[in-house]
């Protein structure tokens, strides 16, 4: 299994891509503005980690990113995160956020926590026909969001693993892929998935669909929109379900969360054609 090397979180991209499409696409405004708020507030949190960290060793000793959380340094700033969101977030969210703020650092503390155990896995572990219900994305939001830098930084630090885990699964993490990423090389592209918590990135097969292992040609198939030309929803006959892969031999410039956060019509072709992601963004599209 190959990894690409640690060090490409980059926050400052993320949020002159999202100033920039922001721009650009007049439907993305609104997602891409509360976005923002949202990048400024991760990027600050996680430059001041490693300081934060005090010499302790950042790596898991079992290799497991979600084996410990590190309470004390995060209740604080969750606090002020939760107050961001209740002024900056839509409605739904806002609510939500001020819901768990006025219940204090015990509540908070048990939702970093069984957010940081449990992920976002619940929901499709099994498969979509499994019965289990479906991690709600506003009551998960808070947690997933505040904690991703915190997941970033600590898989940044992290050997690759020794051992090939299920490969359509994050091998720092566990968790599910967001995305497909297309880089190119040599005179084409190599495809990565893209972790929806901890955002590393790790090698996979162009033909072979990262939910349910079908392999077979005729099953997949390659869709994209003419408004989003490095976007390839790569979809399965099979399971119905679909990536979305950021093509950067098409758009190098792309930073691929925030490409996805702002390609807001192609949730909507994915609904009409009966298509689920494997799993949702941040935002929850
Ligand atoms: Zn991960
Ligand atoms: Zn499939």
């Amino acid at each position: 299994m190959s990894f690409l090397s640690a060090g490409r979180v980059n926050y400052p991209a993320r949020i002159a891509r999202a100033e920039l499409l922001a721009a650009r696409h007049p439907f993305a405004r609104e997602i891409l503005t509360f976005y923002l708020h949202i990048a400024k507030f991760q990027k600050e949190f996680y430059e001041r980690l490693p300081k934060a960290w005090d010499k302790r060793p950042v790596a898991p000793a079992n290799g497991n990113l979600r084996s410990e959380l590190h309470l004390p340094i995060l209740l604080e700033p969750f606090g002020r995160f939760l107050s961001l969101i209740e002024v900056c977030g839509p409605g739904p969210l806002a609510a939500q956020a001020q819901r768990l703020k006025v219940q204090g650092d015990e509540a908070w503390a048990n939702a970093l926590e069984g957010f940081w155990k449990a992920g976002l896995q619940e929901s499709m572990c099994s498969g979509a026909h499994s019965g289990t219900p479906v991690a709600d994305p506003l009551i998960t939001f808070p947690s997933r969001a505040f904690l991703q830098p915190y997941a970033e930084f600590i898989a940044g630090s992290m050997l690759p693993p020794v051992t090939a885990m299920t490969v359509c699964r994050c091998p720092r993490c566990n968790s599910l892929p967001l995305l497909g990423v297309m880089r190119p090389e040599g005179d084409g592209g190599k495809k990565y998935l893209q972790c929806s918590f901890c955002a590393q990135e790790w090698a996979f097969l162009r033909i072979l669909c990262a939910h349910c292992g079908e392999d077979r040609e005729q099953k997949l198939c390659v869709h994209t929109a003419e408004q989003f030309p490095h976007i390839r929803m790569e979809t399965c006959e099979t399971c119905k379900h679909l990536l979305r892969t950021i093509d950067l031999t098409k758009d190098g410039n792309a930073i691929p969360m925030v490409d996805d956060l702002a390609a807001i019509p192609l949730a909507l072709w994915a609904e009409q054609h009966g298509y689920q992601r494997i799993q949702q963004n941040l935002l929850g599209t």
